[in-house]
């Protein structure tokens, strides 16, 4: 991830802790993901956290919890905390009321992140409005606890004219981090993007001269390269070198890859938009060695992808501070993981100087 208010307003970047591990995303439920296998039993969870803490993992986020009852994930959420990882939560359309944040907070969880679509209006889908009133009043209730707050919001074509509003009712709530995120969709094009996050560039350094230091955050390394000309253009020399550095720095200290995903039966997945090609199955074997395991042919070629990256990559001006977007969104896009990031809105001009680094994917 990028932070872009540490990035833009202070000219440095928090580099990822020196273990080198993988954030770990583990979807509790999921349908897609579970196939005809059994979910993982409580025992089977309980000895899941035990095997990413032995391995290193530092962060853990949890989705689909509300397919479990409160007191399991409680319990989840407290063994993780005595492991010592930082747990963050994603509840969906789950409301979670303020008397549930506190027991998730005593429990031991970090942080509380909800994902809002766009603004809730009366012409969307009951579904996608309740959801985002779930979202909303979970946030406002965690305000007075111990809870980290987050507010994440995927850029889609009908609701990228939302963001601004939106950015302003996270500081409205008092979220301690704004998340821009995105998602392979067709209908938003590489030029919208660019605008979106180059406003929201903007609105970061706004925010931080009035004194409201919300930390706003991009997904993933799909948006540095943008980053590094933004910081050109606005910035006075020096930050704007010092911006290429930090991501370069960044790049090089990211784990490969930088996300693993977790599904409900235990399978380990390489990134946050795998749904297939399963590395293995914690059942069989531990976490560690299977994310270390240099006979796997994908793993073995998403870490070395100088040969996997898209040509388009290869040769991108931005190949010393992108990590050549994510693998993932491009299973997801073209059913083959090693052709382009469909959301790549950079605009094409040969690498001065020598190809691309080699880099993780997202
Ligand atoms: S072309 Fe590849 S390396 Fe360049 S910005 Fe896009 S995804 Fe990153």
């Amino acid at each position: 991830m990028i932070r872009l208010d540490a990035l833009l307003c202070d000219c440095e970047h928090p580099t990822a802790p020196p273990s080198g591990t993988p954030t770990v995303e583990w979807e509790l439920a999921n349908e897609t993901l579970l196939g005809d296998r059994g979910p993982l039993s409580p025992a089977e969870r309980r000895a899941v956290v035990d095997q990413l803490a032995d391995f290193g993992v530092e962060t853990l986020r949890l989705s689909g919890s509300a397919d479990l009852d409160a007191a399991a994930v409680d319990e989840l959420v407290s063994r993780a905390d005595d492991r010592g990882l930082e747990t963050t939560l994603r509840p969906g359309g789950q409301r979670l009321d303020h008397a549930r944040l506190e027991s998730l907070s005593d429990a031991g969880l970090h942080r509380i992140s909800v994902r809002v679509e766009g603004l809730s209006t009366p012409l969307q889908k009951h579904a996608a409005a309740d959801d985002i009133d779930a979202a909303l009043e979970t946030l406002r209730a965690a305000d007075d606890t111990e809870l980290a707050t987050e507010l994440r919001f995927p850029l889609h074509a009908d609701s990228v004219t939302h963001m601004e509003e939106i950015y302003d009712l996270a500081a409205l709530l008092s979220a301690d981090r704004f998340r821009l995120t995105h998602v392979p969709e067709p209908e938003l094009d590489g030029e919208r993007r660019r605008r979106a996050v180059q406003r929201i560039a903007d609105l970061t350094r706004d925010a931080h001269e009035r004194n409201n230091h919300i930390e706003t955050v991009l997904s993933g390394g799909i948006d540095a390269g943008y980053v590094t000309e933004y910081a050109r253009d606005n910035l006075d020399g020096e930050c704007a070198t010092d911006v290429r550095e930090a991501l370069r720095e960044r790049l090089g200290a990211a784990p490969s890859p930088p996300v693993a995903k977790l599904g409900p039966a235990g399978r380990v997945y390489p990134g946050t938009f795998w749904d297939r090609y399963a590395l293995g199955t914690v059942r069989d074997r531990p976490f560690g060695a299977i994310w270390t395991d240099d006979s796997n042919p994908l793993l073995e070629r998403l870490r070395h992808e100088e040969a996997g990256l898209p040509d388009r990559c290869r040769s991108c001006q931005f190949g010393d501070v992108c990590s050549g977007g994510s693998r993932g969104r491009a299973l997801t896009a073209h059913d083959d993981p090693f052709e382009p990031d469909p959301v790549c809105y950079v605009h094409e001009e040969p690498a001065v100087g020598g190809s691309a680094a080699e880099s993780p994917a997202d």
